[in-house]
């Protein structure tokens, strides 16, 4: 008798206590920044966290390989801005990964653009909040449109451009935006403006109370008046609904998480500059990674111990308004 064995290969997976499979990590190379975007970095908050208490790219390295081994999928690295962090190309070259993404301002002084399309990114998200470049200067404290646009368009690597939409700024660019995506033949996301700590004030440019602007019922808009056609494109896993411009083979896509929250269906977790594992945007605990990995060299160890943080991820947040900067975090 022939004894056959078959091997099945257990593909790793993390899920939550209410059932949500967790594939995607989002990590913070820094929280400093060469811009100070009025809603995202207070005037004199910049680069809060002790260098001691960043984690180094071994650490990162190890950190990485730990979920990779859990099952995620997705990384992206952000920031702060994370191409002002010195060595960050080295690490991208370095990183065995399949899928892996950067989210930056692009505007960062002696950019190597050349060298950062080789680096194995899958994909790049870019920041830019206004087409007019005195808004511009204005909305990132100091930034330079010209340069912005310069970078954008040697980048080789697949784009989607970020807006966040700010009542009385730049709610009056969107159509600026979509004819900007359809002629540069890139992805345009609007999100809506969350509230993270900041002195955000648009004082210049407010034209109500709020500067928070619903997207869904501007996305309705756009479809009514024949700007954009009905969801034709849809991401796995993806924050964002994508729309189809008229006639055009471009997408627009647009992140609610406010007027349409997707808590239901998260997939997402996050790893701040200092190793603080963060498992929602808006969840005031936060749980060191940075002491687990200084004090312990097992990895399992630490891979067991993550799952059951997981665990701990709450269906949607407790709070509306974050008590750190968007830039700790990441975004
Ligand atoms: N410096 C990089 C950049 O600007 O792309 C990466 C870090 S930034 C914190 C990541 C993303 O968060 C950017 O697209 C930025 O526009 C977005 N962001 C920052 N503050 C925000 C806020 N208050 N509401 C919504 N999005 C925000
Ligand atoms: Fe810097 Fe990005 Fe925040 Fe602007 S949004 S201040 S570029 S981290």
């Amino acid at each position: 008798m022939t004894i056959r064995y078959i091997f099945i290969k257990i593909t790793p997976v993390i899920v939550d206590s209410f059932g949500r499979k967790i594939d995607y990590l989002r990590i913070s190379l820094t929280d400093r920044c060469n811009l100070a975007c009025r809603y995202c970095m207070p005037v004199k908050g910049l680069g809060m966290i002790p260098r001691s208490e960043i984690l180094s790219f071994e650490e990162l390295e190890r950190i990485i390989e730990i979920f990779k081994n859990l099952g995620i999928k997705k990384f992206r690295f952000t920031g702060g801005e994370p191409l002002v962090r010195r060595g960050v190309l080295e690490f991208f070259e370095r990183l065995d990964l399949d899928n892996f993404y950067l989210t930056t301002n692009l505007v960062v002084p002696n950019l190597d653009i050349e060298r950062l399309n080789n680096t194995g990114l899958s994909g790049i998200n870019v920041s830019c909040d206004s087409l007019v470049r005195e808004k511009y200067r204005y909305i990132t404290r100091g930034g330079d449109l010209k340069t912005f646009l310069s970078n954008l368009e040697r980048l080789r690597v697949p784009v989607k451009l970020n807006v966040v939409v700010i009542r009385g700024f730049n709610d009056n660019e969107i159509r600026d935006f979509i004819n900007f995506g359809v002629s540069h033949d890139i992805t345009v996301r609007f999100i809506e403006k969350m509230n993270f700590r900041t002195e955000s004030t648009f004082v210049e440019y407010e034209s109500s109370e709020s500067d928070f602007i619903s997207l869904s019922h501007m996305r309705n808009k756009l479809t009514e008046e024949g700007v954009l056609e009905e969801d034709v494109f849809s991401e796995n896993n993806s924050v964002a609904r994508y729309f189809r411009v008229k006639g055009k083979n471009v997408k627009v896509g647009f992140i609610t998480h406010i007027s349409n929250p997707f808590c239901n269906s998260c997939n997402r977790i996050r790893i701040k500059a200092n190793g603080e594992l963060k498992l929602c945007l808006f969840d005031r605990r936060n749980y060191s990674l940075r002491e687990l990995i200084r004090r312990e060299k097992n990895d399992c160890v630490i891979g067991e111990m993550i799952k059951d943080l997981v665990m701990m991820k709450r269906k949607e947040p407790h709070y509306a308004v974050s008590n750190e900067t968007a830039a700790e975090i990441g975004g």
